[in-house]
């Protein structure tokens, strides 16, 4: 059972109007251009639609009930703006700054990015580790009073628009392969430089881009949390960020569902409507009921997060079977509108296009089962039967 709030039914109504006034009509424009212009951002800050949840001494609303962030990612779907990807910026990366930062950075770096004015990235990514992090080279090593960071990454959304880019380096790589630790690094260090926006199969207003750091100095300042739990760090995010990508993936397959249905009932073939075929109605019928059962377990996560209850197990569960259900989802969508599916005037092949990465990033579908399988070979191990 769905349960927004008076106040956030009114938060998804203005937000709708918002991405109607001034996201969808530029979505092309920023296609073309393989970037988002940066007065998305400032336009979303300017009303209230960036980071509601930091407290109000940095601007924010201090409402942290991840119902908002739904809504936000629900609504964004809905509208098929899947590379505004405002989530990344406004939780995603903005929560490390949250959880481990301190009150000085927090001070220094949120009100920024509550307007808009400063653009988020996070980067863990390497030519030669995505998803064993553990595998990265880059090094953030303490040298007097201060860190210096070097090395490289790669596929960095927001990449190139981004003023504050989350960085995880290893900080003892001689004796403790696994100690990392996360900084800040600011436009303009010196050292750090940006490669290509790099181009992609879909998710074209995204910029993904490489990011090279030659022995960029680091302030201590700039050192988020405790030098050396970097990792922990990294895998206590991952669980909202999978979280944030079943929601975000989800909807998108409530959307091509609801695309395809408009189309097969308009769309003859041998003199009846395309519904009318008994392989249309079995294949509609159950998605409608895989969507509809994860859209009510994914319902759950969220109420489970907000009692801070969410476990990596529970979000990598989410994460798996929607991004797999919407690909499902989309195959058919593609397939069912035949040749129409893949002309770019059907909004279901750009929705094709984006989506296929949804099984890849924030940890790949293989990623998510060996959580999964971890757990169910574990000692712990108990069913809903026990
Ligand atoms: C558009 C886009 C945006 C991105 N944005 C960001 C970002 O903002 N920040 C960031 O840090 N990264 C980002 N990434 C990187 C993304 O998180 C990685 O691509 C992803 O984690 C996979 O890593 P990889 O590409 O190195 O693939 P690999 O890890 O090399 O995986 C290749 C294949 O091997 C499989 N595999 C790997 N390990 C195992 C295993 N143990 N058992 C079975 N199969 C396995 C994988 O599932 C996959 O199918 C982005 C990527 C893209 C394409």
């Amino acid at each position: 059972m769905r349960t927004f709030t008076e106040e956030q039914n009114m938060f998804r109504d203005t937000y709708r109007k918002f991405l109607e006034a001034e996201i969808v009509p530029n979505m092309e424009k920023w296609q073309e251009q393989g970037i988002v212009d940066r007065e998305a951002f400032t336009k979303a800050g300017d009303q209230g639609f960036l980071m509601i949840w930091p407290d109000e001494q940095y601007g924010g609303m201090g409402d942290t009930d991840f119902r908002f962030e739904q809504i936000i990612i629900e609504e964004t779907a809905r509208v098929g703006c899947a590379s505004w990807l405002n989530t990344l910026h406004s939780r995603l990366v903005g929560s490390y700054i949250q959880h481990f930062g301190n009150d000085e950075q927090k001070q220094r770096f949120l009100p920024g990015c509550i307007t808009g004015e400063k653009i988020l990235a996070i980067a863990m990514t390497e030519p030669d580790a995505g998803s064993d992090l553990a595998g990265m080279r880059t090094t953030l090593c303490e040298d007097e009073d201060h860190f210096i960071l070097n090395g490289s990454k790669t596929y960095i959304s927001n990449g190139i628009n981004a003023d504050y880019v989350v960085v995880a380096g290893k900080s003892d790589p001689e004796n403790n392969p696994h100690a990392m630790t996360l900084c800040i690094v600011e436009r303009g260090m010196e050292g750090f430089e940006r490669g290509r926006n790099l181009d992609k199969m879909g998710m074209k207003a995204q910029d993904t881009a490489e990011l090279f750091f030659s022995n960029v100095k680091i302030p201590k300042e700039n050192i988020l949390g405790e030098p050396g739990n970097g990792f922990f760090y990294l895998m206590q995010g991952l669980a909202e960020e999978r979280l944030i990508a079943a929601v975000g993936s989800i909807a998108s397959a409530r959307r091509a569902f609801n695309l395809t249905r408009e189309f097969v009932m308009e769309r003859k073939v041998f003199g009846k409507p395309l519904s009318y075929m008994q392989n249309t109605q079995f294949k509609m019928a159950e998605m409608d009921a895989e969507i509809e059962i994860l859209e009510v377990f994914i319902d759950h996560l969220v109420a489970e997060h907000n009692e801070e209850r969410l476990t990596p197990n529970m979000a990598a569960k989410a994460k798996l079977q929607s991004t797999e259900i919407e690909w499902k989802m989309l195959d058919l969508g593609v397939q069912l509108h035949g040749g129409a599916g893949y002309m770019k005037e059907y909004p279901i092949c750009n929705m094709f296009t984006d989506a296929r990465i949804n099984r890849i990033l924030a940890g790949s579908s293989e990623i998510m089962k060996l959580i999964i399988s971890r757990e169910i070979f574990s000692e712990n191990y108990s069913s809903n039967l026990d």
